[in-house]
């Protein structure tokens, strides 16, 4: 039988490439001077989709919260074998917490058809690992986290194994369920050239209006709507128009949205430099070794 998947995907700025520019003065990430990529567990959950989809069928809607810049990694995920894509962009969504990211993507989530949700265990930004199992809560669904391998999936039952750290614990859920994917479940495929051709030009409305605006700096706001109706209905009619949805779309509550529905403060941001003071050497033996862990305890560095 085929199953309907969902995957959440999010664009962060590649965390392996700081530079001395990577952080503002006060302390936050400044995101323009870090490339943009693919959150790389959201891969192995796209991945995942893509192997039930290819043994069982049915369809894969992708979706991400973010700016307009992220519609690239929704068409990303079309080269590689997505059928669907949405794109969650509101000013109203921003300064939102783990709780209020959650809430968005799930009044996004109950609009579709689906019988199993994937996201990555966690992202590299905001690194809390939290909306998957809040999300889940939302929709009143099971969840299984720390997914490593989808070992059965049969009827309207699932069975996976999730990574505990030190060891592996099988688990047998009905479906629909919501499964946050670890990096070791697999390998993610590359997009495939074909599909580049089908969809390089695949775009959102809030993409297109920006195009617009930047070929025709005079037009006025009527002449950009009209223009940008007419490019979005014809990229509808090739099947190439990326959805997109705001809270009304979404018909959000805006007090669990953006900061009225976060309620994680950022209290204080501290940037920590590790700068090399001393440094000692060890022998390589067993008596170094354990002077070494010794030492540590006894100056409380371990304990
Ligand atoms: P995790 O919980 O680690 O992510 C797990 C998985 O959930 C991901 O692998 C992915 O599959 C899915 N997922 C997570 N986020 C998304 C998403 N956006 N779209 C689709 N799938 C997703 N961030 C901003 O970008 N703009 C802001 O203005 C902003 N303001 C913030 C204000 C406060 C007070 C706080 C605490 C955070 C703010 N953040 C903001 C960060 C934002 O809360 C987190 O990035 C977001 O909630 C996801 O949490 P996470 O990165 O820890 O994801």
């Amino acid at each position: 039988m085929p199953y309907n998947c969902v995957v959440l995907i999010k664009q962060v700025p590649d965390t392996k490439r700081i530079t001395g520019e990577a952080m503002n003065e006060d302390g936050t990430v400044n995101r323009s001077a870090l490339p943009a990529i693919f959150n790389p567990e959201d891969l192995n959950a796209l991945e995942l989709a893509l192997q039930i989809k290819d043994q069982f069928g049915g369809r894969i809607t992708v979706i991400t919260m973010g700016l307009p810049a992220a519609a690239a990694i929704l068409r990303d995920s079309l080269y590689r074998g997505a059928d669907d894509a949405v794109l969650i962009t509101d000013i109203r969504c921003a300064a939102s917490d783990t709780l209020a990211t959650s809430y968005i993507i799930s009044c996004a989530v109950k609009k579709l058809d689906y019988d199993i949700v994937l996201c990555g265990r966690q992202a590299i930004d905001g690194d809390t690992a939290q909306v998957g199992p809040q999300l889940a809560e939302k929709l009143d669904i099971t969840q299984i986290t720390y997914v490593e391998q989808l070992s059965e999936l049969k009827d309207k039952t699932i069975t996976a194994r999730r990574n505990i750290g030190n060891g592996w614990q099988q688990v047998t859920a009905k479906l629909p369920v919501l499964l946050t994917v670890t990096g070791e479940a697999n390998e993610s495929r590359v997009a495939a050239a074909k599909k580049i051709m089908k969809y390089k030009n695949a775009r959102a409305p809030v993409e297109v209006r920006q195009r617009i605006k930047a070929e025709n700096p005079d037009a006025d706001e009527a002449t950009v709507n009209e223009l940008v109706k007419q490019h979005c209905d014809r990229l509808a009619g090739e099947g190439l128009l990326i959805k997109q949805w705001d809270l009304d779309y979404l018909q959000a509550d805006l007090n669990w949205c953006g900061r009225s529905g976060s309620p994680t403060k950022v209290h204080r941001i501290q940037s920590v430099v590790l700068a090399a003071k001393e440094s000692k050497v060890v022998e390589p033996t067993e008596k170094g070794i354990s002077d070494m862990v010794h030492e540590l305890i006894k100056d409380k560095t371990i304990a």
